[in-house]
């Protein structure tokens, strides 16, 4: 499949790497929006959360948990973890993805 994010998965395509466990791998934003943005993905290729089923219920909870890893590996109190589901909300990476974004204001309501 021509995903980018199962190739950065894969090593197929270079990234810093942030995390990485059996599942899933986290890594910099190629264009950040705050000073700490970092991917979340799961290694399993899903297109976006509407596509997930019940058997990803798990998958989909280590990735919320890698969150809380990372923010405790570099000491991160405030922080904001958004996935963008579909176009119209922001999604152009069809590969499941949960941005951690830290280190400014992060406004709310988001734009
Ligand atoms: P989305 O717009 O789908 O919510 O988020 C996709 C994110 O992936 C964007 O913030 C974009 O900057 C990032 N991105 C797209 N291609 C690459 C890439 O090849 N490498 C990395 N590290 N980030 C990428
Ligand atoms: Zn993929």
């Amino acid at each position: 499949m021509d995903c980018v994010f199962c190739k950065i998965a894969s090593g197929e395509i270079n990234s810093k790497i942030i995390f990485e466990n059996e599942d899933v791998i986290a890594f910099n934003d190629l264009n950040p929006q705050a000073p700490t943005h970092i991917l979340i993905v799961p290694k399993r290729h899903i297109d976006s959360l509407i596509k997930a089923k019940e058997e990803d219920i798990e998958l989909l909870g280590k990735i919320q948990y890698a969150a809380k890893l990372i923010a405790e590996k570099f000491k991160i109190e405030h922080f904001r973890l958004v996935a963008n589901n579909g176009s119209k909300a922001g999604q152009s990476v069809f590969h499941i993805h949960y941005h951690f974004l830290s280190g400014r204001r992060l406004m709310w309501p988001p734009g």
